[in-house]
Parts: structure tokens; C-alpha cells; sequence
């Protein structure tokens, strides 16, 4: 089998990773092949560039004897884009409220998206996840990359346990009125932006090289 290691510092973005990839791939995160430590600028404009940037330094930085056995580098780059705020916090997320200078971390980020859309009616909450996902080849730096999205509203309070970052209060729309907290770790990669992003990038990465995809025409509405 076939491993690579997966470019992220997060450890409960890295645990839905690894269940994505487990059985298809030897998976290894970060702080297994020695590089807990790894600190990474994420200074990208999109979704996509900074999934780049991540696995590509994360591949510079790869250890020798690593790199002789890794096949792959995988980033992903991921967050919350809110209609009613311009899409807001988009590649921001995980600094929200950081940014704002009224907290850190996930319950932070939560409260703050809880004021700001405080005077929004219902039928304006809505939004979606997105999720780059690019994979570096050790050997050569060929890139395979994906993107997946998930549509839903956001709640007007938290509910769940499960997940993390802004699952409590996100509503997706092929579950509602549950939150993506509510859902089991199943459910949620089988509709998650991160999911639909990793499936695509694993099924190119077990496919020969194309220099060329082509789209087949799909009948209007699906
Ligand atoms: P990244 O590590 O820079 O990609 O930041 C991702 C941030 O987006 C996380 O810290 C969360 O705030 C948010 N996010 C991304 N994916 C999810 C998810 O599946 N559920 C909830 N929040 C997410």
C-alpha cells in the first residue's frame, strides 16, 4: 500500500483525513514523521493557494528517510463562507475572532459569527463549506487537486458534539434541521466539503497521470 502524509497541525481536521484516506493509503500525519512542529504561512488569497503552499512545504520538509517512503503530500485548506457577510470568514475561519481581537479558537469564532449575524432574518443565513485539497508528489512535485462544498444555513445557537470549528452551528441542507454536529462521523464525510474534495484527489492519485479532463455534458439541473 501506497503512503503519504498529511500536511495539517489540526489534529480533528487531521482525524476526518485519515478516515478518508485509511484503507486506500498508509496514512501519516505531520507529528508522526517528526515534523510536529512544522509551522507553515498560510498567506494565500484562496482556498486553493493555500492548500498549495501547505503541501508543498510540507514536501520540502520532509525528512529524508520519510521522503523515500511517501508516495504523496496531501493539504487541505478549508472554512465557512457566509452569504450575509460577503463570504466572510472564507479562508480566514480558523482566525476569525482572532482577527476581530475578541478571542481564539473554535468557541471564539462560533460566538463571534452568532453576533455578527444576530440581525439577520432566517431566510438570509445561508451559506456553505469549502474544501481544497492538493496533493504533491514527493518524487517529481507532480499536483493533483480537488474541491468540494457543502450548502447550509447557520443556526441561531449551537447544538451537537461531534465534528469541530462551526459544525455546531452549521445546518446542511440534506440534513436539516440537524447540524453537521449532530451527524456521525459517516454522515458527515459521505455529504462534506472535505469528503467530496479528498474522494476525487484519492481516486487521481490511484489513476495513471492525465494531462487532459474531460467534462461529459450532463442533462440541465444535476
Ligand atoms: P485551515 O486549517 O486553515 O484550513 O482552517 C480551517 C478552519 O475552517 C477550521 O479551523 C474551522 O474553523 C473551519 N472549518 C473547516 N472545515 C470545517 C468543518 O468540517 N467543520 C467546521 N468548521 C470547519
Amino acid at each position: 500500500m501506497r503512503a503519504i502524509v498529511l500536511a495539517t497541525q489540526n489534529q480533528k481536521k487531521g482525524r476526518e483525513l485519515t478516515e478518508l484516506a485509511r484503507g486506500r493509503f498508509l496514512v501519516r500525519t505531520l507529528a508522526e514523521v517528526g515534523l510536529a512542529d512544522l509551522d507553515i504561512d498560510e498567506n494565500g488569497a484562496t482556498f486553493a493557494d493555500n492548500a498549495r503552499i501547505k503541501a508543498r512545504a510540507a514536501r520540502a520538509a520532509l525528512p529524508p528517510g520519510v521522503a523515500k517512503e511517501t508516495a504523496w503530500v496531501l493539504a487541505d485548506d478549508s472554512g465557512l463562507v457566509v452569504d450575509a457577510l460577503d463570504g466572510k470568514p472564507g479562508v480566514r475561519s480558523a482566525r476569525f475572532a482572532a482577527d476581530h481581537g475578541t478571542g481564539a479558537g473554535d468557541e471564539a469564532n462560533n460566538d463571534l459569527l452568532l453576533l455578527l449575524l444576530g440581525p439577520v432574518p432566517d431566510e438570509r443565513r445561508t451559506a456553505r463549506f469549502a474544501c481544497a485539497v492538493c496533493a504533491v508528489a514527493v518524487e517529481g512535485g507532480d499536483v493533483r487537486e480537488a474541491f468540494g462544498t457543502v450548502e447550509g444555513h447557520i443556526a441561531r445557537d449551537r447544538a451537537g458534539s461531534g465534528g469541530f470549528g462551526y459544525d455546531p452551528l452549521f445546518i446542511p441542507v440534506a440534513h436539516a434541521p440537524r447540524r453537521m454536529a449532530e451527524l456521525s462521523a459517516d454522515q458527515k464525510h459521505a455529504i462534506s466539503h472535505r469528503g467530496q474534495a479528498m474522494r476525487a484527489v484519492l481516486d487521481a492519485l490511484d489513476a495513471p497521470p492525465q494531462r487532459f479532463v474531460f467534462a461529459r455534458a450532463r442533462p440541465a439541473g444535476r
